[in-house]
C-alpha cells in the first residue's frame, strides 16, 4: 500500500484498480501515512494556510428535486425565505468587518433571482467592496447566463458533479440531466470562472467504482476548487432511512484528491463538521485548505438545512470567526485572510 501511495504522490495519479485498492484500504498505518504525504503536499503549495470564504446561503427556495436534499421543490416542510439584495449586502459588509475578503452566495435554484437581478446583485459587491472576491453557486445555468454573471465581477463559480456515475446521478437527480451538469462544468471553465467540481460521499448504492470514477471525473476536469462531503439523510427527503457516508471514507478521499491535484482548493467540508465535532479538523489534517464559516443572518441559519444536524446553525458571524480561528490555531494552522484565488490565478478580461 505504501507503494501505491509513494506513486500516487510522485506521479499525481494512479490507475483504477490502484485507486480502488487504496479506497478500500483498512489498515491504520496505511492510512496515516496517506494522510501524512497528502499534508506534505499541501503544504508545498500553501505552507500552513486556511483559507476562509463567508458563505451567505440567499435563498432556499429551489425548483429542483434532488432526492437528498432538504430544500427540494417537494418538501413542503421546508420553511422558505429569500434574502433581499440589501440584506445579501449586508452580510457581506458584516463579513468584511471580520476579515473575509470572498463571499460565496449560494442558493436554490430559484427563478426569483433572475439574472438581471443576479448581475445587480454582484455588480454592486463589487463596486462596494472592491478587493473582494464573489464566488456562486446556485445551479444550471445556460452559458451566456453564466457569462453574464462573469462580466459582472463574479470569480469564481461552484457546482458540484455531485457523482460521476450516470446512472447513480439519474437515480438521485429526477428530472435532470447528467450532460447538463457536465455542460455547465465546461461552460464556466471556458467563461473564466475559477471552477468548483465535486461530489458526496456515501450516496445510496454509490460503490467505491462510482467514487474511482469520480477521482478520474476530477482529474480530467482539473477544477480550481473541489467540494466533497459525506451524504447526509434529511428527515424530510425520500433518502431519509437511509445510511449516509462516513467521516473516514471522506478523510481518505480528501487525501487522494489533495494527491491527485495538489494545487486544488479544497474546503473542509460543514457536511464533514457536522458528523464529528472535530470533523473539519480532521479534514484540514488530511489535505484541505479551505474553511467556509456561515455569514448567513441567524434569522434563516436554520432554514437552509440540506441535511440533518448542520452544524453553526446558531451563531453569529463573529462567534463562527471566532469559533473556526481557535479550531484552526489548535491544529497547528493559520488563518489566511486574503482573496485565496488559485494559485498564480489571472482573470481574464471581460470582452
Ligand atoms: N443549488 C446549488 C447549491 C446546492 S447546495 C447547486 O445546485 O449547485 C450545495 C451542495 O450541498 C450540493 O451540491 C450537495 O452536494 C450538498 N448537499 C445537498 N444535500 C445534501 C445532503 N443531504 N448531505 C450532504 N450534502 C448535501
Amino acid at each position: 500500500m505504501k507503494h501505491l501511495i509513494d506513486q500516487l504522490y510522485k506521479d499525481s495519479n494512479l490507475s483504477k484498480e490502484d485507486f480502488l485498492k487504496i479506497l478500500q484500504c483498512s489498515n491504520k498505518e496505511d492510512i496515516s501515512y496517506l494522510t501524512k504525504k497528502a499534508n506534505e503536499r499541501r503544504e508545498e503549495s500553501y505552507d500552513k494556510k486556511v483559507f476562509l470564504r463567508g458563505l451567505i446561503e440567499f435563498t432556499n427556495y429551489c425548483k429542483c428535486h434532488c432526492r437528498y436534499c432538504g430544500i427540494r421543490s417537494e418538501n413542503k416542510k421546508a420553511d422558505r425565505y429569500r434574502l433581499t439584495e440589501d440584506e445579501i449586502l449586508q452580510c457581506c459588509h458584516k463579513g468584511y468587518v471580520l476579515g473575509y475578503r470572498t463571499f460565496v452566495l449560494q442558493g436554490g435554484e430559484d427563478s426569483y433571482y433572475t439574472i438581471s437581478k443576479l448581475v445587480k446583485i454582484v455588480s454592486r459587491i463589487k463596486r462596494e467592496l472592491p478587493d473582494c472576491a464573489i464566488t456562486l453557486s446556485i445551479g444550471e445555468l445556460s452559458y451566456d447566463n453564466y457569462k453574464d454573471l462573469y462580466d459582472a465581477g463574479a470569480d469564481r463559480y461552484l457546482l458540484r458533479h455531485e457523482t460521476a456515475s450516470k446512472e447513480l446521478y439519474e437515480q438521485i437527480h429526477p428530472y435532470m440531466s447528467y450532460e447538463n451538469r457536465r455542460r455547465c462544468l465546461k461552460d464556466l471553465k471556458k467563461i473564466g470562472f475559477q471552477v468548483g467540481a465535486g461530489f458526496m460521499v456515501g450516496l445510496p448504492n454509490q460503490k467505491d467504482e462510482d467514487l474511482v470514477e469520480d477521482l478520474m471525473f476530477l482529474k480530467e476536469l482539473n477544477p480550481h476548487m473541489i467540494g466533497i462531503g459525506p451524504f447526509i439523510p434529511h428527515d424530510d427527503t425520500p433518502l431519509r432511512h437511509e445510511a449516509g457516508g462516513t467521516v473516514e471514507k471522506t478523510v481518505i478521499l480528501l487525501s487522494i484528491i489533495r494527491l491527485l491535484l495538489p494545487k486544488v482548493l479544497l474546503p473542509a467540508t460543514t457536511a464533514l463538521g457536522s458528523l464529528h465535532p472535530t470533523g473539519r479538523e480532521l479534514g484540514l489534517k488530511a489535505g484541505a485548505n479551505v474553511v467556509m464559516p456561515n455569514l448567513s443572518p441567524i434569522s434563516v441559519r436554520e432554514k437552509y438545512a440540506l441535511y440533518n444536524g448542520k452544524i453553526c446553525t446558531g451563531d453569529e458571524a463573529a462567534e463562527c470567526r471566532k469559533c473556526i480561528q481557535k479550531r484552526i490555531e489548535s491544529i497547528g494552522f493559520n488563518l489566511d485572510l486574503s482573496r485565496g484565488d488559485y494559485i498564480n490565478w489571472r482573470r481574464l478580461q471581460c470582452l
